[in-house]
């Protein structure tokens, strides 16, 4: 066996070489020879050795450890046993000798008795190792994997669903268990014989694979699993499962993907075939949270799409379907809401509380869209998000809000701050303070009249490219504020190192100001801390006398709420303009 086993030698040595050579020739082994460690790599690339031996020490070009670490980043330097020969019998050597990826070392001056057994043994256990790795492979194949489609199989299905279960349970996240079945397939089957059916159940596995291969931001799917949360079950179903799924009708973009991917026509030979599918969503935890529990009410709800009709998707729970079917409808519709001019502005205004005027407005983004009627943000801008169209819907707010407030202010109207709304989406996606400096540039409004609520969420994400951001946002001029704050998890330690200008106490913490002694204490404790690092608070949610005094009391800078002004049109907040501030024509702007 030894026969045809080759030992690549490298040494700077010439003696050593000769020697080692003529050792291991000797017991029948194939010697390549390099005299350094670059020449070593290259005979190696070409010729590939089954054993390397390979000196530590060799003064020009690289060492032994750069040698060995370089072999062991090829392809087929991975499991090649590499011996080391070092002089160096410290442990630091020895050690090093390890990190690097040697097999093993021997000491030099060499007893060449000696390393003609250890050659032979380092290559015998090579070779069974190898044997083992394949037959593993193979086995592991045919365990786990599904011959026609390569996609996993049911075991292989089961099993990781369990496992992804556990690590659900721990992180408190949600999954959903689609069941994908093919309308008709079976008369394919029945009409054109079973190789067309075979090649039929390629393409769809192609073609399902390729769905949750997309980019999807809702469903971090893919991510992980390289295909492996798609399997197929045998005949013509296929489970896919999607981790990390934020809402429970998330699923339904996938599965809405998938119904129109798989309903295009397959070409098979002279036939052109069309065949529908009907998809069950079941979701951990709120369907079950066992893998078979999981897996048999996906299928039952796989069987009420059949039942209905088939070439639909169907939640386990119907009342999830009836929620899945507005979220799709709003999608729809919100993809055209920005061209058909179905989204406006309202404006809050907000009262400087030592000067008494009304200075500052809040930009609150409205869609009314004929056919559903009006559509809160709580229940649009999730959606916006997930399904990126918060990029230009954030886009176009800012665009109008500067737009408009430019115009007010030509007019007189003494305002000095226009307050936006950002999403944690829109501020990460790239070239944001870019856009916001076109629209600047566009609309002519100067940078510090524009101030942008970022929420807690935002900043939480990578601190260095946050900061960067933030920055950036700074070298434009606009103003900072955090949105909704005491709600999120940011560590103040963390906030007091970015440029921020402003807190906006979260509306929860106003309301409650006169029955909880917790809140309130949260709430002058966040008018403190802002003094303390020199930014301003506005506090939210004012709807009392009550809690306007005690904001005055703690010196709250501002105030916006239902008690100074509900959110007003355009149309109306001119009239409310007007009414306070009757000379504002022909005084200051700023
Ligand atoms: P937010 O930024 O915290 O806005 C304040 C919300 O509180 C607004 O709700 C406002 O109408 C409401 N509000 C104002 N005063 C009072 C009050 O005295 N009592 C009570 N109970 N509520 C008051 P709205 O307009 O429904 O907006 C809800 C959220 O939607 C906003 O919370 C904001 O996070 C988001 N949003 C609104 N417009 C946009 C936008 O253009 N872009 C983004 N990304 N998010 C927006
Ligand atoms: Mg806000
Ligand atoms: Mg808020």
């Amino acid at each position: 066996m030894e026969q045809s086993l080759s030992v690549l030698v490298i040494d700077d040595d010439p003696l050593i070489r000769l020697l080692v050579s003529s050792k291991l020739q000797a017991i029948g082994l194939n010697v390549l020879e390099a005299a350094s460690g670059e020449e070593g790599l290259r005979l190696f690339d070409e010729r590939r050795a089954d054993a390397v031996l390979l000196d530590v020490m060799m003064p020009s070009g690289i060492d032994g450890y750069k040698t060995c670490a370089a072999l062991r980043g090829r392809p087929h330097g991975e499991h090649v046993p590499v011996l080391m020969m070092t002089g160096l019998e410290d442990i630091e050597s020895i050690n090093r000798a390890y990190e690097v990826g040697a097999t093993d070392f021997i000491t030099k001056p060499l007893n060449t008795t000696l390393l003609g057994h250890r050659v032979k043994y380092l290559l015998k256990g090579s070779q069974i190792t190898q044997q083992l790795l394949l037959s593993k492979q193979k086995l592991h194949q045919l365990a786990y994997y599904d011959e026609l489609t390569e996609l996993p199989n049911r075991l292989f299905f089961l099993e990781y669903l369990q496992r992804m279960i556990a690590q659900a349970e721990r992180q408190k996240t949600k999954m959903g268990i689609l069941f994908i079945d093919l309308d008709g397939f079976k008369r394919i089957n029945d009409t054109l014989g079973h190789q067309v059916g075979d090649r039929v159940l390629q393409v769809i596995g192609k073609r399902l694979y390729k769905s949750i291969r997309a980019n999807d931001a809702l469903v971090r799917s893919g991510k992980n699993s390289e295909g492996v949360s798609l399997a197929r079950l045998g005949g013509d179903e296929f489970t896919l499962l999607l981790t990390a799924l934020e809402r429970n009708e998330s699923a339904v973009t996938v599965a809405e993907r998938i119904r129109v991917n798989l309903a295009q026509p397959i070409i098979q030979g002279r036939h052109e075939l069309v065949t529908t599918t009907s998809i069950g969503i079941a979701v951990y935890p709120d369907d079950g949270v066992t893998a078979d529990e999981l897996l048999k009410n996906a299928d039952l709800a796989m069987y009420y799409a059949k039942r209905a009709g088939g070439d639909m998707y169907r939640y386990f729970s119907i009342h999830m379907t009836e929620i899945a079917l507005r979220r799709l409808t709003l999608e729809n519709h919100l993809r055209k809401a920005i061209s058909r001019g179905e989204l406006e502005l309202h404006f809050q205004p907000q009262l400087d509380i030592i000067q008494g005027e009304f200075n500052g407005l809040e930009a609150l983004l409205r869609w009314n869209n004929q056919e559903v009627g009006p559509i809160l943000p709580a229940e649009f801008i999730p959606l916006a998000e997930e399904t990126g169209l918060i990029i230009s819907i954030g886009e176009w707010v800012i665009r109008e809000a500067c737009t408009k407030v430019q115009a007010w202010r030509k007019r007189g109207f003494s305002l000095n701050r226009i307050a936006v709304n950002v999403s944690a989406v829109q501020f990460l996606h790239r070239g944001f303070p870019e856009v916001v400096e076109q629209i600047l540039n566009e609309t002519g409004l100067e940078p510090k009249i524009l101030e942008l609520e970022l929420t807690e969420s935002a900043l939480v994400s990578d601190v260095d490219y946050v900061m960067d951001v933030l920055t950036r946002l700074k070298e434009i001029g606009v103003q900072l504020a955090i949105d909704d704050f005491g709600t999120g998890y940011s560590s103040l330690s963390r906030l007091k190192d970015f440029p921020i200008d402003r807190l906006k106490v979260d509306q929860t913490f106003v309301r409650n100001l006169e029955q909880s002694t917790n809140d309130s204490a949260i709430a002058s404790a966040i008018i403190a801390m802002a003094g303390s690092m020199d930014m301003k608070v506005t506090a939210e949610g004012v709807e009392n006398d009550f809690q306007l005094d005690f904001l005055k009391q703690k010196f709250c800078d501002e105030a916006q709420g239902y008690l100074l002004s509900k959110p007003l049109t355009a149309m109306q907040l001119e009239d409310f303009m007007t009414k306070r501030q009757p000379e504002s024509s022909t005084f200051f702007v700023d």
